[in-house]
């Protein structure tokens, strides 16, 4: 049998809880766990591998605004699919506005068969961003695990958080050169207090994994504009 797909709710309404329990339970695909505050589903979703695919977060929660929630989550890196059920159609408008890091929303009373399309549709495209292979040079570049794996059957190459940022945002950008500022703030973020320093530092270490001769940069170029990885 599949595995199945572990779902959290985080909902404080007992009916509404129940009726959702039930109707996913008539599909075999699906694991629910349940909490009624946004404290317990915090203290389920800081646990290291916490194995949840989904979250069904309800915005009025008793403890807090289930949108502050979801923000608090995302902080924790957390990436995990959200998506929140709201009271009113009012607060579905602000879900985005506040760029609470929600992936989608259904407004209550909403149709079970709604629900369960956006569930699917979210487990589907969070899977496939899990699984994607990039090619870069040689290489295929898994962003999700952190490695490179050469095309010549070599060990493969462990890269940390930054170094992986940098690739795919240089892979992104197909080739075109990256100015170094543009790369500082889309790893760093625009208020980190790094320097382009940092960011030297880093390409250099980074050369050093990727390069046949790191002093002769072949894939991960400087050019005038900044750095770009060789489209050859
Ligand atoms: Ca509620």
């Amino acid at each position: 049998m599949a595995v199945k797909q572990k779902i959290l709710l985080v909902e404080d309404d007992d009916a509404l809880a129940e009726v959702l329990g039930e109707q996913l339970a008539l599909h075999d695909e699906f694991e629910l766990a349940r909490v009624d505050t946004a404290t317990a589903a915090l203290a389920e979703l800081t646990q290291p591998g916490h194995g949840f695919d989904l979250i069904l977060l309800d915005v009025g929660l008793p403890d807090q605004d289930g949108r502050e929630t979801c923000k608090i989550i995302r902080k924790n890196k957390i990436t995990t699919p959200i998506i929140m059920l709201t009271g009113a159609a009012s607060e579905a408008d602000t879900i985005f506005g506040l760029d609470a890091g929600a992936n989608d929303y259904v407004t209550k009373p909403f149709k079970f068969g709604i629900l369960l399309a956006r569930m699917r549709a979210q487990l589907r495209h969070h899977e496939q961003a899990e699984t994607a292979e990039l090619q870069i040079g040689d290489y295929v570049f898994r962003p999700s695990l952190k490695i490179l794996e050469p095309s010549n059957g070599a060990s493969k190459i462990r890269l940390t958080e930054k170094e992986t940022n940098i690739l795919k945002f240089l892979h992104r950008a197909a080739g075109a050169a990256v100015a170094r500022d543009t790369l500082l703030h889309e790893v760093w973020g625009y208020n980190a207090q790094v320097s382009t320093h940092t960011l030297e530092t880093h390409i250099y270490r980074l050369r050093r994994k990727i390069e046949a001769d790191p002093s002769e940069a072949k894939l991960l170029l400087t050019l005038e504009g900044g750095y770009a990885l060789s489209q050859a």
